[in-house]
């Protein structure tokens, strides 16, 4: 924590910057270490302050050994004046991603005597390359995932809804230490696997289809992500060459992984092989995108992606074919950008899967 506090100091100081306010709140867990829902930070040269509420001084306290903890009554604002005035700073950076235009307003016209400067992803570019202790949080969610999926095998059958298979999975993941899921999960079985996002709802399972999900845990406030297409029975000639395309596709995305590559390149080697075998209008989202703290972070991994990678960044590949009337196929792991090229965190099988159809 102190050393992510350091680096933030010294980004400052490169963009000539005095002092920030930090209200993100996973950027605000990033740099001090408290878990809690409200609170600010605020940062100068010599400073680090905490501000937060009742509910939450004496965890504060405890989380963020870094930063000088401070109760602030109803009206926050004047205690970030108290701040400001003790750093002696003349300005003072904001979120200009995540502070709405009202909080903007309401700080200019309480804490007039100081400017305020939008600024974009500081930390944010601190976050995109993961530290060992965040790394070793991130391999629990994936191995939590992992075995949700290994699970979730065995619980999926004919006549059982999607949103049994979602709550199981969740179920299942809670019980292995997630403190949440990591998103909506995504269940969509039979015609319903072309909505490449089609939340779980209560169709049933059937068998002769396909069943696709997307889920992830949330293990100390990082995520993991993972996507698998399964087949209920004997799978056709139809889907198993989709599926095959799919697969390869990410695996040659995956081969292409490494520092000094960017987001864009990666995307482009799924896109040209998924084009090559006559289904490139049937990919229409990005490749992946990074993971840590956010379930979407840095970097992208689009045809937008125009970020370098580098070691210790995460991402997921996760190429897709998606037919309305027919359905869909996704596979995605996530994967750690190492020094020579990558290391692939998520181990579920991805052998094709035909389920017996068991009652
Ligand atoms: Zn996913
Ligand atoms: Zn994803």
């Amino acid at each position: 924590m102190q050393r992510r506090l350091e680096k933030f100091r010294s980004l400052l100081n490169e963009k000539g910057r005095a002092a920030a306010l930090i209200m993100r709140p996973e950027n605000r867990m990033y740099l001090s270490g408290f878990t809690g829902s409200a609170g600010y930070l605020f940062i100068s040269r010599d400073k680090a302050f905490l501000l937060t509420d009742s509910r939450y001084t004496e965890q504060a306290r405890e989380q963020a050994p870094y930063f000088t903890v401070v109760e602030h009554a109803v009206k926050w604002e004047d205690k970030l004046g108290e701040f400001v005035r003790e750093a002696g700073v003349g300005e003072v950076v904001f979120e200009k991603d995540y502070v709405t235009y009202a909080q903007y307003q309401n700080l200019r016209d309480k804490l007039d005597t100081v400017g305020w400067i939008p600024e974009e992803g500081l930390v944010e570019k601190l976050r995109i390359i993961k530290d060992e202790q965040e790394l070793t949080l991130l391999r629990q969610a994936v191995a939590m995932a992992d075995q949700g999926y290994e699970h979730i095998l065995g619980f999926i059958k004919p006549g059982r809804t999607e949103v049994e298979v979602a709550v199981e999975l969740e179920f299942f993941l809670r019980r292995a230490g997630a403190e949440k899921a990591a998103f909506d999960f995504i269940v969509a079985s039979g015609p319903r696997s072309s909505l490449p996002h089609g939340k779980a709802s209560a169709k049933l399972i059937q068998a002769g289809e396909q069943v696709k999900m997307d889920f992830g845990a949330v293990f100390r406030g990082y995520h993991s992500d993972i996507t698998r297409t399964v087949f209920m029975g004997k799978a056709d000639a139809k889907f198993k060459e989709i599926y095959h395309i799919v697969l390869e596709a990410q695996e040659r995305a995956i081969a292409a992984v490494a520092p000094g590559k960017t987001g864009i390149e990666i995307d482009r080697v799924a896109r040209d092989f998924i084009t090559a075998k006559g289904y490139g209008g049937n990919f229409g989202h990005g490749l992946g995108h990074g993971v840590g703290l956010m379930i979407h972070e840095g970097p992208r991994v689009s045809s937008a992606g125009d970020e370098v990678l580098e070691p210790g960044m995460i991402l997921t590949v996760e190429p897709g074919i998606y037919h309305p009337g027919w359905g869909g196929v996704r596979i995605e792991d996530l994967v750690l950008v190492t020094a020579t090229g990558c290391e692939i965190l998520t181990k579920a099988p991805k052998t094709l899967q035909e389920l017996t159809l068991h009652n």
